[in-house]
């Protein structure tokens, strides 16, 4: 299922099959993947095991990449397992424990004075003389983010969840969530897709107001501050995708706000699950698709970053008592 043509291309730390753990929020059972505990840290490891390992399969090795934090460590990790030399484009203000993490495994970081886009927009440019192994652009990313849908019908017994509750910035996981579960469902191995709920952060929720609003163009929104900056991703390139998406399992967008990011991160974290204030805003759209749902789903979602590269942030957000 995974297009790489020999297994001598393979580049990976032997990551995925994160735990599935079965636990309780407002009382019902929700079955929660442990993405924060890939190998750097984040689910995007999912996607740069197979994109680095295409890239290195297509005998390149130079590679250039933009990204807010945890997708310049994945890639910048993978890339340096197969030795391939990458620039990694970041706005000026990333979390400095993300930039250092970048720069420890040896990638070239180029933090660039601007937004998330201006990054974005310098990655672009620089795309035009080296390979762009971009998270958000590049298909083989999905191909691998796609294994979170097979190892949660794996771990369920091969069969869907009926909901799958998902954050969206530029969509990675949930669009190579979609695709996974499609090709099951193709394969016969599944019956249905799960119905798919979109978590955006109101500081930040193009897709959310589009899909809200019933808008074929994506508005274009300010991006406002927010705890959860993993996910304010202003112009996601595959929006329309990610909305048809959505559509195509009958699911939702809901949006949440900081403070609720604040709570989600403070149950999260008191209940032993230490995650990065990113990850706490799919946990505060849990808590509000529970609020407003029958209970009798079987539901899956994801703890998507670990707190260990935020400490700073997570110290001055809770409140300790
Ligand atoms: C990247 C990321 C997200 C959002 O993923 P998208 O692919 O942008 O939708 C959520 N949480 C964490 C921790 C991330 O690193």
């Amino acid at each position: 299922m995974i297009p790489i043509e020999d297994e001598e291309n393979i580049v990976s730390f032997d990551e995925g099959f994160t735990p599935l753990l079965e636990t309780e929020f407002n009382g019902k059972t929700v079955f929660l993947k442990q993405d924060h505990l890939f190998p750097t840290g984040s689910f995007k490891d999912r996607g740069a095991s197979v994109l680095i390992s295409k890239v290195k399969e297509l005998g390149i090795d130079d590679i250039v990449e933009d990204s807010s934090g945890n997708a310049g460590c994945a890639i910048a990790a993978y890339a340096a397992k197969a030795n391939i030399r990458c620039d990694i484009f970041v706005p000026q203000k990333s979390s400095t424990g993300k930039l250092a993490q970048i720069k420890a495994y040896g990638a070239h970081l180029r933090q660039i004075n601007g937004d998330r886009e201006d990054a974005a927009n310098a990655a672009l440019q620089a795309a035009k003389q080296e390979y762009y192994a971009s998270h958000a652009w590049n298909p083989f990313f999905l191909h691998g983010t796609k294994t979170f849908a097979f190892e949660v019908c794996e771990q369920l017994g091969w069969e869907a969840p009926d909901t799958v509750i998902l954050p969206v910035g530029n969509g990675t996981l949930l669009l190579g969530a979609y695709l996974g579960f499609k090709e099951l469902l193709k394969a016969d191995i599944i019956k249905k897709l799960p119905k798919f709920i979109a978590v955006q952060v109101e500081a930040c929720a193009p897709l959310y107001l589009a899909f809200k609003k019933d808008l074929k163009v994506i508005p274009s929104v300010e991006s406002k501050a927010t705890p959860a900056d993993g996910i304010a991703i202003a112009q996601p390139i595959r929006g329309k995708q990610i909305l048809e998406a959505v559509r195509a399992t009958e699911g939702l967008f809901l949006t949440v706000k900081n403070a609720e990011i604040t709570q989600a991160l403070e149950e999260s974290c008191s209940q032993g699950y230490y995650i990065e204030p990113t990850a706490a805003a799919t946990i505060a759209g849990l808590h509000k698709y529970l609020s407003q749902s029958p209970s009798d789903q079987e539901l899956v979602t994801v703890l998507t970053g670990s707190g260990l590269k935020t400490p700073q942030k997570i110290g001055d957000m809770i409140q300790f008592k």
